[in-house]
């Protein structure tokens, strides 16, 4: 689960990470005595805001309002930005990359410093190597003073003890919070010293009974931001596996082969797919209803396709999650279904009393979802 950056730094500032200090800004909220300069910084999940546009600094010559306006209207790859972070704009004498993740190949944790960081962080990286240092560390024995202060020495830190405080409390949160990301992208070094400006955080789903109050806020909170009045029958962990691309059909699929498969059909007839949610392993009504959800936030979808392989699920329980959706959501894109497998008959039951059309065929569902996304 990806946190925002407002949430992750909380996070930060209660480990004692030091942060610009500031405040969340709604739409159509009545501001409060900001004062410059500020930034001000969409709150989307997507990385690469500055570059988009996303991160604007109000110095007080222009109206503040515009620039608020102009966020709002932002959509960043096809998020849209429904909350901002308006922050107390620091001064950045140099940039650092800091992160702590799994090195899933050799089952270690890995603390990934970059000499510089920013928002070109990537091309820096591939363009010199030695920008970059990948240090391994035993998860029980933390992360070594030796360590700490040979990165310290590359990124020519001078102030090594706010450094190591720094270093240490992200390890503390990535154990802490069951984390699979804590990255600071860039930590700056301002006159003040050193500052976090940007936090990704992300947490390991499957831990999330260890955390159920933290997950309950932060769920209020994402309620808050995508304001989603579907969401009572959204509360739900699941195993969903989204994948944005940039086409206008829709995939809903019950497992990744199925998936790839329909994947293969949809570009044979010359189908563009908008993005493709794999619903994992076995699931649920409410499973299905959140992908379709999911694939419908997308507003370049102009139609939906549904592939359902029942061999474990079943199409009963697969087809009240579809109709649920279908009766609740006021979107009427065309949605184009075929199930089979277990409890076939009682899903198509279902889908037929709710009046909603299914296919027999996986060619004709497919070859009527890409003619109705032509169409429209
Ligand atoms: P991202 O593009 O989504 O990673 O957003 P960041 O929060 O990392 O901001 C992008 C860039 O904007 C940073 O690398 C900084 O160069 C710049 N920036 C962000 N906040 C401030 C600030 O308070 N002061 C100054 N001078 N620059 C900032
Ligand atoms: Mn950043």
């Amino acid at each position: 689960m990806k946190l925002y950056e407002f949430q992750g730094k909380k996070i930060f500032e209660k480990y004692g990470i030091p942060i610009q200090s500031g405040e969340i800004v709604y739409p159509e909220q009545k501001l409060k005595h900001l004062s410059p300069p500020l930034v001000l910084k969409a709150q989307v999940l997507t990385g690469g805001r500055g570059k988009a546009g996303g991160i604007k600094l109000w110095d007080g010559s222009q109206d503040i309002k515009e620039i608020i306006e102009q966020l709002f209207n932002l959509e960043i790859k096809k998020e849209k930005v429904r909350a901002l972070l308006a922050l107390k704009s620091v001064d950045i004498l140099k940039e650092h990359y800091l992160s702590i993740t799994f090195n899933k190949s050799k089952s270690t944790p890995v603390l990934i410093s970059g000499i510089t960081g920013g928002i070109d962080i990537e091309k820096s990286a591939q363009q010199d190597k030695n920008q970059v240092y990948f240090t391994e560390f035993n998860s029980l024995l933390g992360i070594l003073d030796f360590q700490i202060r040979f990165i310290a020495d590359k990124l020519e830190i001078e102030n090594y003890f706010e450094f190591k405080k720094i270093v240490l409390a992200m390890y503390q949160i990535f154990k802490d919070y069951d984390a699979t990301l804590v990255e600071i992208n860039p930590l700056a070094l301002t006159p003040e010293g050193l500052v976090a400006v940007d936090s990704k955080v992300e947490l390991d789903k499957q831990a999330s009974f260890r955390h159920q109050e933290l997950y309950q806020e932060l769920k209020e909170e994402v309620n808050l931001i995508t304001g989603d009045e579907l969401n009572n029958y959204e509360d739900v962990e699941d195993t969903i596996t989204y994948v944005p691309l940039s086409g206008d059909i829709g995939l809903v699929s019950d497992g990744a082969g199925t998936g790839l498969l329909t994947l293969d059909l949809l570009s044979k007839y010359k189908g563009k797919v908008a993005n493709f949610c794999e619903l994992g392993g076995i699931t649920s009504p409410e499973i299905v209803y959140k992908a379709l959800n999911k694939v419908h936030q997308d507003p370049h979808v102009k139609s939906v396709l549904v592939v359902l392989i029942g061999g474990f699920n079943r199409m009963d329980e697969m087809a009240e999650g579809i109709v649920k959706f279908y009766q609740e959501s006021r979107k009427h894109i065309p949605l184009f279904i075929r199930m089979c497998g277990t409890k076939e008959e009682e899903g198509k039951k279902i889908m037929r009393d709710a009046n909603i059309a299914i296919d027999d065929s996986l060619h004709d569902a497919v070859k009527k979802a890409v003619k109705k996304a032509m169409e429209n």
